[in-house]
């Protein structure tokens, strides 16, 4: 069973300064999450521990960057997968995932040496979404019960505190059951960034490459309204193809003009039916 990410299950690099804008997004989770580090606070008030967390929003929009910066702010290890890798032909199969996903988080973080471990899931609305209404997709129901399962079994006095932090861009879709008290308690709004927030990611994706004299990023951060930080940081690796092509040293302001056109025309094109 593939982990996502890619990244072995080793500590996520990113931290909360690498996502540019979402500053209400940051806070919140922030602010949730000091629940876990405070543990001692947590039990002497007799708090019912935070078991889940759902980050919803568009697309591109950092949910993912999120998650891993959480792992890292609380120093947990991280596993990671999507909704969709749930979903499966045979009934019972997606359960017995969602088991393993959470042993998995809790073998890694021993392995670690951390007291706590964040799992993520992903696109959560695939194998989330409202039951009964799937006619004839028991699977589903499954394994959205045993999500449930996992999630009522989370306790603070576990020798592996597991957090679970999902992603969806459909809250909508999802079974109430989810949203319940003492499972996704918390939800954080990730939404597409202001023009503050698209000057920021620019920054950040534009930090490690050489800029021309004529490059306002400022200009560039006015000119795409409705972009997402992925969006964002395709149109600056746009840009630099483009001055590499043109043989330049450094990405200059026709760069970006052009790499703006670029995106909105593969973001139209993704759109056209049957594409
Ligand atoms: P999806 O819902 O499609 O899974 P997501 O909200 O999880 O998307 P991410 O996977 O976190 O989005 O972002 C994709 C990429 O876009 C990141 O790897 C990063 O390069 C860029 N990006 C998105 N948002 C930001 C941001 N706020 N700051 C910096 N980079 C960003």
């Amino acid at each position: 069973f593939a982990v996502m990410g890619g990244d072995g299950g080793r500590q996520p690099a990113v931290v909360f300064d690498d996502i540019g804008g979402q500053e209400v997004a940051k806070n919140e989770l922030r602010e949730a999450l000091e629940f876990i580090r405070d543990l001692d606070g947590i039990r002497r008030l007799g708090i019912r521990p935070l078991k889940g967390i759902l980050l919803a929003g568009p697309p591109g929009t950092g949910k993912t960057l999120l998650a891993k910066a959480a792992a890292r702010f609380t120093d947990s290890a991280f596993v990671a997968a999507s909704g969709s890798e749930f979903v499966e032909m045979y009934v019972g199969v997606g359960a017995q995932r969602i088991r393993q996903l959470f042993k998995q988080a809790r073998s890694l973080a021993r392995k670690q040496g951390k007291a706590s471990a964040i799992v993520f899931i992903d696109e959560i609305e695939v194998l989330g979404g409202k039951r009964g209404q799937n006619a004839g997709h028991l699977e589903y129901d499954q394994t959205l019960n045993e999500l449930l399962v996992q999630m009522d079994g989370l306790a603070t006095d576990d020798e592996v505190r597991v957090l679970l932090i999902a992603a969806t861009n459909r809250a909508d879709m999802l079974d109430p059951a989810l949203l319940r008290p003492g499972r996704f308690d918390r939800q954080v709004q990730v939404d597409l960034p202001d023009k503050t927030g698209r000057l920021q990611i620019l920054g950040l994706h534009a930090r490690n490459k050489p800029l021309a004299a004529d490059v306002d990023l400022a200009t560039v951060a006015a000119d795409t309204f409705g972009f997402s930080g992925a969006h964002l940081e395709s149109l600056v690796n746009e840009a630099a193809i483009a001055a590499l092509r043109d043989g330049a040293q450094e990405i200059s302001a026709c760069h970006l003009k052009g790499a703006i056109d670029k995106v909105i025309l593969g973001e139209k094109l993704d759109r056209l039916p049957g594409a």
